[in-house]
This record gives structure tokens, sequence and C-alpha cells, in this order.
């Protein structure tokens, strides 16, 4: 992996997009607007992803390993107020979306801090997060305080021991609590993501999706990409969207293809033939959405990734602990945007996995 650098309950629902002000009273809207983020083949990066820690309370099959995890020195990760600062350069270049992953976000002491102070930063249109629930009833009052918007849930299995199987931790019940609490709490919208992955999802399906339509929340099943930390993703345990889509249409009807505002969003989304419900394909392998990419992601130590999949990263956090301006990290995230590939490719005979694993990148 090569580093790069400039040198080398009672529900209460918000209405989508609509957010509080969390600004003071008097303080400016101060934005300085540099060139937006295009790359060489015409996309305008506008979202950004941010994993804020590499640790994790669960250990996925699909992500890390089961023993044996080494995680990042603490003082390795990128401090809160490193990360707003980058926030505030990066929001003057166009970027206008971020979501807060890791590892597991709720992990991370104090994320509610750091939640407030990026809602805060102007430009800043859209906060999301993404995670894995076990500690979301805990925290969703503190979250919806300081200013987060939406949040994503993984849940891939509806019994016990099928979560188990798939998380090797227990905690199904504390993860329908996360969710229920997140509703309480007005998030808009809350998805549940589910890894399809061939032997663990094909039970799964029907009953994640009737459990999605019966609590009105939307649900999306990603195709398993090969980031685990175990290397043992194979093609064939790929469990394609459109096997689960036949699945479904099998016990629920037609699906119906839903309108897709937004041409950058990674999932085709469709509605049930009754009206109730909608649900989501994110199809990296059999259907990649690459053409439309418009992100860029910060590992938690501080690196800049243009891809998931991406061989390279651009270090910002030398830049920001040593002493280097707003314009040099500008001009690190421009370097790293300016390579970024047409595709990643992974259904290339010829692909590489990158070295990280989902945890360390920030999925
Ligand atoms: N810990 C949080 C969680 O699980 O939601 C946030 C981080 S996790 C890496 C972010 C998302 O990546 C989750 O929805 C998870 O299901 C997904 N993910 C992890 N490994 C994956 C893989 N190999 N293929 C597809 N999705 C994966
Ligand atoms: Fe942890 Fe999320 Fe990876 Fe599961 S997918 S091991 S919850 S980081």
């Amino acid at each position: 992996m090569g580093r790069m650098g400039p040198a080398s309950g009672c529900i209460r629902k918000r209405g989508a997009g609509q957010r509080r002000d969390l600004r003071m009273p008097g303080e400016e809207i101060e934005m300085r607007i540099g060139e937006p983020l295009i790359d060489n083949w015409g996309r305008r990066h506008t979202r950004l992803r941010i994993s804020v820690t590499d640790r994790c309370n669960s250990r996925c099959v699909y992500c890390m390993p089961e023993r044996g995890v080494v995680f990042r020195p603490r003082g390795d990760l990128l401090t809160f107020e490193e990360i707003e600062r980058f926030v505030r350069v990066v929001a003057g270049l166009g970027v206008r979306r971020v979501r807060l992953t890791g590892g597991e976000p709720l992990v991370r002491e104090g994320i509610d801090r750091l939640v407030a102070s990026l809602a805060r930063v102007p430009g800043i249109e859209d906060l999301g997060l993404t995670t894995n629930g076990l500690l979301l009833a805990r925290w969703a009052e503190a979250l919806e305080r300081a200013g987060l918007q939406r949040v994503n849930i993984s849940l891939d299995a509806l019994d016990e021991a099928s979560y188990c199987r798939i998380s090797r931790r227990e905690g199904l019940q504390q993860v329908l609590d996360g969710i229920f609490a997140a509703q309480r709490h007005g998030f808009e919208p809350i998805r549940l993501n589910a890894v399809a992955i061939r032997g663990l999802t094909e039970d799964q399906a029907i009953p994640l999706a009737a459990f999605a339509r019966r609590h009105d929340v939307e649900l999306r099943f990603i195709e398993f990409m090969p980031l685990d930390g175990q290397g043992g993703w194979q093609s064939y345990r790929v469990l394609r969207g459109e096997e689960i889509r036949a699945q479904l249409e099998a016990h629920f009807g037609r699906l119906i293809p839903a309108p897709r505002p937004d041409p950058s969003q990674p999932a085709v989304d469709y509605r049930f033939a009754d009206g109730r419900g909608r649900i989501g394909f994110i199809d990296p392998f059999t259907h990649p959405s690459c053409g439309w990419c418009n992100r860029l992601r910060l590992t938690a130590e501080g690196q800049v990734r243009n891809c998931l999949f991406a061989a390279g990263e651009w270090d910002v956090r030398a830049i920001l602990r040593g002493g280097g301006s707003d314009q040099d990290v500008a001009s690190l995230v421009r370097a790293c945007v300016a390579c970024k590939k047409p595709a990643a490719g992974i259904a290339s005979p010829t692909f590489l996995p990158p070295e990280q694993a989902m945890y360390q990148i920030g999925g």
C-alpha cells in the first residue's frame, strides 16, 4: 500500500433534509469558496465519509478477523479538532454531505461533541452516521441534540442465532432497541443495511424486508465486497441483488423501480406493489455505480482516499500536525481527487483488493 502525499416510540420526524441551525446567534457564515472538486471524469465530489475509529464492539465475518485484531494506537487517530478543520476546508471546496463511520463510531468517546462541531461547519447540509446499533439506544438523544440528521443501522439477521453467527457477538435486541430509539428521536431517514452473503442471508431477506415494512424504515441489501479482514471473500459468496429481488418478489409481489432523484446514490431503490415500504440494492459487484461516485473518504488515522478500493492514500495528518496551511490541505485533497480512477473494477479478474479491511477504511 503506497501512502501518497503532495510530496509523493412516539415517532417525531423532522422532514427529510431539514435541520436545526446550531450556529450561535450572530455567528458569521464564513465559507471560503474554492474551485469544486471535479475529477478527470467530470465527477464533482460533494460527499465525505469519515472514519472516527477502527475499533469495534462487534466482529462481523464480512469485515473483521475473529481474533488477533490490532487496532491503531489512539494517538494515531485524528483528534476531533483535526477532523473539524479538515471538514471546514473541504466544505469550502464544495463538500456538502458528511457521514461518520468506523469501525464503530459510537465507541469513540465523546462522539456527540464531534457531531456538534461538524453540524456547525458552514456549508455542511447533511450529517449522517453509520452504526452497528449496539450502543445507539444509549446515544440517540445526545446525537439528536448535537445535530445529527440521519442514521444507517447495520442489521443482517433477525434471529439471535443468525445474528451471532454473522457478527460473532450477541446483541440483536440491543440493535432493535437502537432502531426504535432512533425513530423516537426523529432521525430521518433511518436505513437498515444488510450485507448479502450466500449461505448467510437467504433465510433473512424476507424477515428483514417484513420488519422494515412493519416499522416504516428503509432497507438496503449490499452485495458482499472483497474487504473482509480474513481475506475469505470469493465471488461465489456474493449473494447477488437480483437473486434477493427475485426472492422478495415471489413473497411480496412485484417490486416497482422508485424514482432516483440523486444519481450519485449507490443504491437502486424499489417500492413494494402495495405501496408499503421501500427497499434498495447496492450491487457493487454485479452493477457497480462508480460512474456516479462523488465520495471522498478520510480514514481514522488521517489518510484521504478517493475510493473504497483505492490502493493509495494521501496523508493529511502529516499536514494537520506539521503546521501546514488550509491551502496545503486543499491541495492534497485536489491531488487525491485528480488521481481517482473511473471505476474500481472489483469484478475484473485482475482486481487486487486493498490491504486494509472495511473496518480500517470506514465503510
Ligand atoms: N460499525 C458500523 C456498522 O457496522 O454499521 C459502521 C462501519 S461498517 C464498516 C459500515 C458498513 O459497511 C456496514 O453497513 C457494514 O455492513 C458494511 N460492510 C462491512 N464490510 C463489508 C463487506 N465486506 N461488504 C459489504 N459491506 C460491508
Ligand atoms: Fe464492526 Fe461495523 Fe465491521 Fe461489523 S461491519 S465488524 S460492526 S465495523
